[in-house]
């Protein structure tokens, strides 16, 4: 009997609910209560320091020592307080996940004296020995050193340990020796700083003069699965590369739909209420939750936040989601593609622009002249997307959304965008607006109103029309940037989109300035520059089911890209276009751009490469061997049968069998030898990009082959001994 998967399913079907400690006040009452946040901050610094960390916060002004050393003294005893025994520098490195390195605040004194330090310069910057964080070449080993230096614009937090003690945590941005960046965070700040400046000179120039800050919102909803413990232990796969390579599909999969904002299952929702608590001390605006599509998929969902907030926390939901998981013997997977015929998992960003006067420049409003606002900032998106739509697609390029974009499922790896019929009709109409030299304004015209931009519909937020096979949909009063995968940090993607937002304000500005020196007025130059940009960028405005052949087809001839892979897909971050618009802005430089380049295709390789090496160890040492087992069973009783004298045309479909097993076992054997020839002679390669396009052209197609013939014996080989957890259990178990 297949002894570890039987273990396991018991164990996981004698789970109980593990019980959830509720505090008895309000959420009010307990929120942001593990951050070090403004409120604690008030009452811990003195009105001098307060005031230099509040400008720090804001407007990213320099901390000089001595502040810095009072709040970090602050820091220390409001951590001590709260029973917290180290402190770290919290980073994001380009692995992906977060990093910590924990100092004690405890040292002793030169006289042997135990005591609790924490100093200004230690808050500031910290140097971890981080030489093996992915640099791309830029860290040379001699010089193996990078630092950390706080992020004053995210506030420190507690994290608790399962071993009772705790942790303050300082969120920082990480940078090589020579100052290039090795995280996912100080391009961001970059980005924010630059868009912040772009588009406020928009607002004042055209629009309003009261602002003075753009702030970059972002709601990030995140899917994921659960697995019991048990049975994610049972599948080296899982536990490997975060995904299935192998298992039928099962009787029952998605097709009912019957799990979608259906009732969430009780030792399912001890979990989310648990982690919730822990995410809301945390100062994490956690909102939603619900079933996902899939069965065994779910989501949660946050209230919008500051961008470079909202990316520190859905990178810290994950990792405490991944604790707090554990607590309640289940495993959350992030991949995006845990299981092959069921729908993968994606973290929506929506993203908008916000002002310090409070509004929303996505958000279209029934006012004539707030709503040229809206049309500007809602036609510069379309044209900055529609102008570097292969650097967003780069910006999500992974091995494991390489699953879900372009695999016949949402949304396709062409990045197009969904306005819906409403916002359709506008642009159509704005797009047929006599010419500019036509429009002859009279003394006292209204000027809206020759325009016809006093009639965009004031019913746009309730009935924007969905549409969830879209990379990039306007929903009402934000976009909605839906290829991201699950798995991602948001960093990367919000970076791009700034930038690219933020080039195309500037611009925008240039184009409309030049209309405005030939005397004309203001709301007419506006008008004309976003009607061409209607023109221009009407190729990428895609209303219909993007998972259709045909949307592939009409994209083609429509001339968007379609960057399958990965490898093609992130080599559009170093053409000469991508590497100037980066060092314009100084978002990147181009070192940090082929870093980052030959980071990601790396972490590509290395991920397709494991996956290939688990399919390989599974495939041979676990169902070869039970298929030839079982075949040895099935021959011995064909022999029995024949001994006896039974007709032979009774044990004939059991020979088919025997054929069967013989057929994929020495199939399979077969291509997992061919594979493994394949991975040598990639591992050869000098070049990392040619490395990885071998990965992704050769390697990874002998995956589907060695799955198809694995699943069929799934379905041949007796259910007591198949070695893996099947699909059903995987995800019908909670
Ligand atoms: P749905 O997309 O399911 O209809 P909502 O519209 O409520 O759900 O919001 C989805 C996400 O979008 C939430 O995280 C929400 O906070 C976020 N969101 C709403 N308004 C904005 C905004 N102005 N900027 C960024 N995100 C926003
Ligand atoms: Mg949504």
């Amino acid at each position: 009997m297949a002894i570890a998967r039987f273990k396991a399913l018991e164990l996981a079907q004698s789970r109980q609910t593990v019980p959830v400690k509720v505090p008895t006040e309000k959420v009010t009452d307990f929120y942001g209560s593990n951050t070090f946040n403004d409120e604690v901050m008030r009452s811990l610094l003195s009105p001098e320091a307060y005031l230099k960390i509040t400008n720090a916060i804001q407007d990213g002004k320099k901390i000089d020592r001595e502040a810095a050393d009072e709040v970090a003294a602050a820091m220390k005893s409001w951590a001590l307080s709260k029973g917290a025994t180290h402190y770290t520098h919290w980073f994001q490195p380009l692995t992906g996940t977060t990093a910590e390195k924990h100092d004690a605040f405890f040292d002793v004194t030169h006289t042997g004296k135990a005591i609790e330090k924490f100093k200004g310069s230690a808050l500031v910057q910290q140097e971890p020995d981080a030489s093996s964080f992915p640099n791309g070449g830029i860290r040379s080993t001699f010089e193996a050193r990078g630092y950390t230096a706080w992020d004053p614009s995210s506030p420190a937090f507690i994290m608790e340990n399962t071993a009772g003690t705790a942790t303050l945590c300082i969120p920082s941005v990480f940078v090589s020796y020579t100052g290039e960046a090795l995280d996912y965070k100080t391009p961001l700040l970059k980005s924010i700083e630059l868009i912040d400046k772009a588009a406020t000179k928009v607002m004042n120039e055209y629009f309003s003069r009261d602002v003075s800050k753009v702030t970059v919102t972002l709601g990030a909803e995140q899917e994921y699965f659960l697995v019991d413990e048990a049975l994610y232990n049972a599948r080296p796969d899982l536990m490997m590369a975060g995904r299935t390579v192998f298992g039928h599909s099962p009787a029952k999969g998605q097709q009912l739909e019957d799990h979608y904002f259906g009732s969430i299952p009780s030792r399912i929702n001890a979990f989310m209420v648990d982690f919730e608590l822990e995410a809301l001390k945390l100062g994490m605006p956690v909102r939603t939750r619900h079933n996902e599509v899939a069965p065994a998929q779910f989501e949660v969902a946050p209230t919008f936040e500051e961008v470079n907030l909202a990316c520190d926390h859905n990178a810290l939901l994950m990792d405490l989601m991944n604790k707090v998981a554990a607590k309640h013997k289940l495993r959350v997977l992030f991949h995006e593609k845990p299981f092959a015929g069921i729908n993968g998992s994606g973290k929506h960003n929506n993203w908008s622009l916000g002002t310090d006067t409070g509004i929303n420049l996505l958000g279209p409003s029934t006012k004539p002249k707030e709503n040229l606002r809206f049309l500007t900032f809602f036609v510069n998106t379309i044209k900055a997307v529609h102008d570097h739509a292969d650097l967003l697609r780069a910006s999500i390029a992974t091995s494991g959304n390489e699953h879900r974009l372009g695999a016949n499922e949402a949304p396709p790896a062409i990045i197009s965008i969904f306005i819906g019929t409403e916002m359709s009709r506008v642009l159509n109409d704005l797009e047929n607006l006599s010419d500019l030299n036509d429009i002859k304004l009279e003394k006292g015209d209204n000027v809206y109103l020759r325009l016809g931009i006093n009639k965009i519909p004031a019913l746009l937020l309730d009935n924007t029309d969905r549409n969830r096979t879209s990379p990039f949909a306007f929903t009402g009063n934000k976009f909605e940037f839906r290829a991201v995968g699950s798995s991602a940090n948001s960093a990367s993607p919000m970076t791009i989109l700034n930038t690219i937002m933020a080039n195309q304000l500037i611009k925008f500005r240039e184009e409309v300035d030049v209309i405005l020196e030939k005397g004309i007025k203001k709301e007419l130059a506006i008008v004309e520059v976003l009607k061409k940009y209607v023109k221009e960028t009407k190729r990428i405005l895609f209303e219909g089911n993007g998972y259709s052949d045909e949307w592939v087809e009409e994209a083609a001839s429509r001339g968007l890209s379609n960057l399958k892979t990965t490898p093609e897909a992130l080599a559009k971050y170093i053409e000469p276009s991508a590497i100037e618009l980066f060092t314009k802005y100084s978002i990147f430089s181009e070192t940090e751009m082929h870093a980052r380049f030959e980071i990601e295709l790396e972490n590509y390789m290395k991920k397709v490469q494991i996956e290939s090496r688990v399919m390989g160890d599974l495939a041979i040492n676990h169902v070869v061997s039970t298929s030839l087992k079982y075949q040895t069973q099935l021959v011995d009783n064909v022999r029995g049968q024949k001994e006896i004298g039974i007709d032979p045309q009774y044990y004939a479909p059991t020979v088919e069998m025997i054929k069967k097993i013989s057929q994929y076992t020495s199939k399979i054997t077969t291509l997992v030898d061919e594979m493994t020839e394949a991975r040598k002679e990639a591992n050869n390669l000098e070049d990392a990009y040619e490395r990885a396009k071998m990965y992704s052209d050769k390697i990874k197609n002998y995956f589907e082959e060695i799955r198809y013939c694995v699943d069929k014996l799934e379905l041949i080989v007796d259910d007591d001994e198949w070695p893996l957890p099947k699909y059903r259990e995987l995800l019908l178990i909670r």
